[in-house]
């Protein structure tokens, strides 16, 4: 079962909660029972799913580009 990772914004702890992915989104109670926690991005790995614009292309600061090997200035 996948571990997910959330903030509680009322003490600022954060605790991880074993659920099913169907889950993963609805209301966590934090250990000391806030209701106001957020869903932390985590290292779960996320397959298939919906959304997904894909990672941006790399841009700037390669070195390979004019502007990276000092050319430009
Ligand atoms: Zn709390």
């Amino acid at each position: 079962m996948p571990r997910y990772e959330y903030r509680c914004r009322a003490c600022g702890d954060t605790f991880e909660l074993s659920r099913p992915m169907a889950e993963s989104s609805a209301p966590a109670t934090c250990p000391v029972g806030h209701e106001d926690t957020v869903k932390l991005l985590s290292a779960v790995a996320v397959t298939g799913g919906s959304g997904s614009s894909g990672a941006p292309a790399p841009q700037g600061g390669g070195g390979g580009g004019c502007c990276g090997g000092g050319c430009c200035s």
